[in-house]
Order: structure tokens, then C-alpha cells, then sequence
């Protein structure tokens, strides 16, 4: 994992253009130069130059940013803003008791007991034999059956080894031992089964589960979505009653273009595109109380698209994201993952 110090060269790089302010959704809202790339790359660039010390208040602008990639994808110099914020997490994290604590309690509360529990929930399903196997990661949300049976509709064997959770709520609080913890257990788990190919259908765990070439050893494995093996399969769906819905898409997607056609071949669905489909939801907001004033901006402003798009259905492909939307919604429309929505999602509507 790298340190702050290590991507001196790339905050370097930054020419102080401001294009990032553009794109930047906190930034729309706050004005203020710390909560965007240029500014936090300027104090980051104190702090490795010891002009400057970690603090709280650092910290608070780094809790700011959404880890959306936005202004990456604006920035002349390409600097990814996600990792360089992470890495200077960890350096909070290290003199943080409060943030040791928070990430401790989520790791034993929320993705350990919580996950299991949700798993224990959820029905297995037995593979039978089919042409190519793939290894299924749920996630949080554990592995689901209509998934397996979806994909075993496509001719694919499922193997689910009973995965925890991919890391990255650890990885963006700066606790990069967890963080590996989670990483190394993957791929204990992966070994064993002797499966390279493995599939998932949340956008940020097949982001991170990716990543994870960055940091291991580990390089031999794919990780693609189960929207990836519909499109290849030109697999068209009927749903049982017609719907309007909108999309939402998560900033880790990686493969809209695949989801888009999957929306618009499927028999009775009729999408509508929302006005910024794929601006930020805002999730990194749920967990900052102290900030709600900030992120409440960012819900009313997604909320008001959806509604604005005529749809009563909200879909996405993130858990993340699915539980950040379903949570500022107020009642005004519906959310679901969009697997789940083609696969049992109409049955009780
Ligand atoms: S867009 Fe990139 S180079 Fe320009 S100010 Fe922002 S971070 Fe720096
Ligand atoms: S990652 Fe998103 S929230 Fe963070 S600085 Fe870039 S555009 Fe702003």
C-alpha cells in the first residue's frame, strides 16, 4: 500500500487549473477550495513537506470528498484523487483513536456480524453442472440465488466460497491493515476453489476487487459483472408487467454501456435517462452527521432528477449506492438493484 509521500510526484503534477472545480459535486456546494482536488492536493502537498500537520480539519475536507473520480476523469494530468485521499487517511488513521474505533466497530458490526447474519438469510443454491465456472462475489449483500440462476441461464456454473466483504469502506477511512485483512482472505478463499474468473454485481466491489492488483501479488484472476456475461449473451429479458424506471449509475461502473443495452432490450421496461444519471449519490455523506447541511444539497438535487424523469423506479448497480438512494428517498419512488429487479424484483408488485 503506498504512503502520502510516495505520490509527491503526482500532487507535483497538479498545474492548478481549477477544471476540477467544474465536475466536483462538494465543491458546487461548498465553494470552498480545500474540499476539491486542487485544494487538498495543495495541503497535502504541506503536510509531506512537514509545513504542515495532519489535523482534524485536514481530515474533515478528505471526509468531504465523495472518492467519485469526477475531476479524474476532467483532470489534464489525470491525477486519481481516490488513492492520494486514501493514503493520507491512513495518515490520519494512525493518530486517530475515534477513527480506530469507528473502523473497528464496523468491521466486527456491520461487515462482519451484520453480513453473516444477512447471508444466513439468504437461500443457497445448488449448482449442477454447466459448461463454465465462475466464482460469484456478493459482497455485503451475500450471494443471491436469483443471481446464481440467472447466470446458470447463461450456462455458467456458480461456485460461491462465502466471501466477506471486498474492504473498501476501510480502504477510504485510511485503515489499510483491514484493509489487506479482507484482501488476503479473498484470495485464500479464491485459491481453493482453483477458479480465475470471478463475477460480481456490485460496481464497487468489482472496482476494489480489481484494485487489488495494485497491491498483491495476486494478478491471475478477472473480475467482470454479471451485466458483462447478459451483454455478451445478447441474453433479452421479459419482465412480467410493463415499468418505467430511471438509472442511477454508481461513479465505480465500469461498463454502463452494457447496462444501457440490457435496459433497453428488455421486454416491458421502458427507461428514461435522468438529467446526471451518474453524478455522485453521495453515499460517502450518510455516515457524516456533522455534515448533513452539505450532503442534504446532494440528495435533494438527485432526488428532485428522479422525480423530475417520470419514473417511480430508481435502478442501480451499487450496493452502496442502492442504500444511499433508497434512504433519501422519501417515499417519492422506488429502489432497487438492478439484478434484482430483473430477476425477482416484480414478483410481490
Ligand atoms: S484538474 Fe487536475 S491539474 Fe487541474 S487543478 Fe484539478 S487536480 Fe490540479
Ligand atoms: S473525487 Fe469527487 S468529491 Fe472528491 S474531489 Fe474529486 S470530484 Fe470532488
Amino acid at each position: 500500500m503506498k504512503s502520502l509521500a510516495d505520490f509527491d510526484n503526482q500532487i507535483h503534477s497538479c498545474s492548478k487549473c481549477g477544471l476540477c472545480q467544474s465536475v466536483c459535486p462538494i465543491y458546487k456546494i461548498t465553494g470552498n477550495d480545500c474540499t476539491v482536488s486542487r485544494g487538498q492536493f495543495i495541503m497535502l502537498r504541506g503536510v509531506i513537506k512537514n509545513k504542515l500537520k495532519m489535523s482534524k480539519t485536514i481530515n474533515r475536507y478528505l471526509d468531504l470528498c465523495l472518492k467519485c473520480g469526477a475531476c479524474t476523469k476532467f483532470c489534464p494530468s489525470g491525477i486519481d484523487v481516490v488513492d492520494i485521499v486514501a493514503s493520507a487517511k491512513a495518515e490520519y488513521f494512525k493518530m486517530s483513536k475515534l477513527e480506530k474505533l469507528i473502523s473497528r466497530f464496523q468491521k466486527v458490526f456491520v461487515f462482519g456480524l451484520g453480513v453473516r447474519v444477512l447471508k444466513f438469510l439468504k437461500q443457497k443454491h445448488k449448482s449442477k453442472n454447466f459448461d463454465k465456472k465462475v466464482v460469484y462475489f456478493g459482497g455485503c449483500k451475500g450471494e443471491d440465488a436469483s443471481v446464481i440462476k440467472l447466470l446458470n441461464a447463461l450456462n455458467i456454473e456458480v461456485i460461491t466460497p462465502d466471501f466477506d466483504c471486498c474492504g473498501i469502506p476501510f480502504y477510504v477511512r485510511g485503515d489499510f491493515e483491514t484493509f489487506k485483512d479482507y484482501m488476503n482472505k479473498f484470495f485464500e478463499k479464491l485459491q481453493a476453489t482453483g477458479i480465475r474468473e470471478i463475477v460480481t454485481t456490485c460496481a464497487s466491489c468489482e472496482k476494489t476487487l480489481k484494485s487489488y492488483k495494485k497491491w498483491s501479488v495476486n494478478s491471475d484472476y478477472e473480475v467482470k459483472n454479471v451485466y458483462e456475461y447478459i451483454r455478451e449473451k445478447e441474453l433479452k429479458l421479459t419482465l412480467k408487467k410493463a415499468q418505467k424506471v430511471t438509472f442511477h449509475k454508481p461513479c465505480n461502473l465500469s461498463n454502463f454501456d452494457d447496462i444501457r443495452w440490457i435496459l433497453e432490450n428488455t421486454k416491458n421496461l421502458e427507461y428514461v435517462e435522468m438529467q446526471d444519471y451518474e453524478k455522485c449519490c453521495g453515499l460517502n455523506g450518510i455516515t457524516k452527521i456533522g455534515e448533513y447541511k452539505i450532503f442534504s444539497e446532494l440528495f435533494k438535487e438527485k432526488r428532485a432528477n428522479i422525480i423530475d424523469s417520470g419514473a417511480k423506479v430508481v435502478l442501480t448497480a451499487c450496493a452502496g449506492c442502492e442504500a444511499s438512494l433508497k434512504l433519501f428517498s422519501l417515499g417519492k419512488y422506488k429502489v432497487y438493484d438492478l439484478t434484482d429487479f430483473l430477476t425477482k424484483g416484480l414478483k410481490n408488485e
